[in-house]
C-alpha cells in the first residue's frame, strides 16, 4: 500500500510528486498513455516563469520528471482502468500493475484533443488527420494544411505549421475567432495563413493516400464547400479525462473535477485534484503546476490529520 498515489504526468501531476517526494511521502506516479501531458505537444513555452529565452514543452516536462525523481518520486507506466474510492484505502486497477492501494489519491490527468466526429476523420488519423502539430507538422513539408477551430491553441498550430506548409487555412465555424488578440494579431501578419472563417466542416475527404480535402459548409450560404488540402489539423479544445472515476467523484456537466474553491479537495476526503482535469478556465502550464503544488500540501495534511486522529483514538483505547 501506498500513502499516496498520483495519477498523471503532466505539470500539475509532477509538481504535486516534487512536493510530495520532498515531503517524505513516497509518492507512486502513474503516468498514462499521454506521458508529459499537453506540453510534450507543444513546441516553445514562452510565458512559464524562470525561462526568458522560453524553453521547449518536452524539455520542461523532462526537467520535472527529474526533479521529482530527484527526491525519490517512483513512476509506473500503466492505464487506470477503474478505481474503488468508496473507502479508504482507495483501491485502483492499472493495467499491467494490477490493483494498487492508496491512503490518499491525487488526480491530474488532464485532458485530450477533441476530434470534429465527422465522417473521414477518425479513419484518416495518421494518414493527414492530426491533432498535434508539433508531433506531425514535419510530414506537411512542401504541402498544403488545414487548420481546424478559432482558439488559441487554432492559432498557434496554424503559426507553427507554417514552418513546414506551403499554405494553411484555417477553417472556423463563425465570423469571429475565439483567440485572444496577440494571437490572432500573429497569425493575422503571417502571409502564409488564410481564412475560411463562417464554414463548419462536415467530411474530411481522402483517397487512398490519405487526407486530399475538407468538404465544408458555407455557413452564409448553406452551401458545400471542398477545400483541396494534404493535412487537416484539428485543434478545437479538449476534453477532461474523468471517465475512469465512473462517477465516484462530483464533476462539471462537461466532466471537469470540482474541487472545494480554494483548495484541490473532491467530494471525496483524501482525493485531490489538480491541473486541466479540474480547471476549464486558466488551463495554463503555470496554473497547472500551481494548483499540483496545492493538491500536495493539502494531502500532506489530511494524511497528517487522519494520522492524528488515528494517534488520538489508539491512544483513548
Ligand atoms: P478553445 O479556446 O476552447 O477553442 C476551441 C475552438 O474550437 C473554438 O474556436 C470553437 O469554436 C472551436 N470548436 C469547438 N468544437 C468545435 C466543433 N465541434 N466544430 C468546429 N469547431 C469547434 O480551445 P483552445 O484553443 O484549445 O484553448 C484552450 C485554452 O488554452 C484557452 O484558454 C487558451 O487561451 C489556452 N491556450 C493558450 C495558448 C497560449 O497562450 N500560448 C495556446 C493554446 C491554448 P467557437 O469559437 O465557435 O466555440
Amino acid at each position: 500500500m501506498r500513502k499516496v498515489i498520483v495519477i498523471g504526468t503532466g505539470p500539475a501531476g509532477l509538481t504535486a510528486a516534487i512536493y510530495l517526494a520532498r515531503a517524505n511521502m513516497n509518492p507512486l506516479i502513474i503516468e498514462g498513455p499521454e506521458p508529459g501531458g499537453q506540453l510534450t505537444t507543444t513546441t516553445e513555452v514562452e510565458n512559464f516563469p524562470g525561462f526568458p529565452e522560453g524553453i521547449m514543452g518536452p524539455e520542461l516536462m523532462d526537467n520535472m520528471r527529474k526533479q521529482a525523481e530527484r527526491f525519490g518520486a517512483e513512476f509506473k507506466t500503466g492505464w487506470v482502468n477503474g478505481v474503488d474510492l468508496s473507502k479508504r484505502p482507495f483501491k485502483l486497477s492499472v493495467e499491467g500493475q494490477g490493483e494498487l492501494l492508496a491512503e490518499a489519491l491525487v488526480i491530474s490527468t488532464g485532458a485530450s484533443a477533441k476530434y470534429l466526429g465527422i465522417p473521414g476523420e477518425k479513419d484518416n488519423v495518421g494518414r493527414g488527420v492530426s491533432t498535434c502539430a508539433t508531433c506531425d507538422g514535419f510530414f506537411f513539408r512542401g504541402k498544403k494544411i488545414v487548420v481546424v477551430g478559432g482558439g488559441d491553441s487554432a492559432m498557434e498550430e496554424a503559426s507553427f505549421l507554417t514552418k513546414f506548409a506551403t499554405q494553411v487555412t484555417v477553417v472556423h465555424r463563425r465570423d469571429e475567432l475565439r483567440a485572444s488578440k496577440i494571437m490572432q494579431d500573429r497569425a493575422r501578419e503571417n502571409e502564409k495563413i488564410k481564412w475560411a472563417l463562417n464554414r463548419t466542416p462536415v467530411e474530411v475527404v481522402a483517397g487512398e493516400k490519405g487526407v486530399t480535402g475538407l468538404k465544408m459548409r458555407n455557413n452564409e450560404t448553406g452551401a458545400d464547400e471542398l477545400l483541396e488540402t494534404d493535412g487537416i489539423f484539428i485543434a478545437i479544445g479538449h476534453t477532461p479525462n474523468t471517465k475512469f472515476l465512473g462517477g465516484q467523484i462530483e464533476t462539471d456537466e462537461v466532466g471537469y473535477i470540482l474541487v472545494k474553491p480554494g483548495s484541490s479537495e473532491t467530494n471525496v476526503p483524501g482525493v485531490f485534484a489538480c491541473g486541466d482535469v479540474q480547471d476549464n478556465k486558466y488551463r495554463q502550464a503555470i496554473t497547472a503546476a500551481g494548483s499540483g503544488c496545492m493538491a500536495a500540501l493539502d494531502c500532506e495534511r489530511f494524511l497528517e490529520g487522519s494520522h492524528a486522529s488515528e494517534w488520538s483514538q489508539a491512544l483513548s483505547k
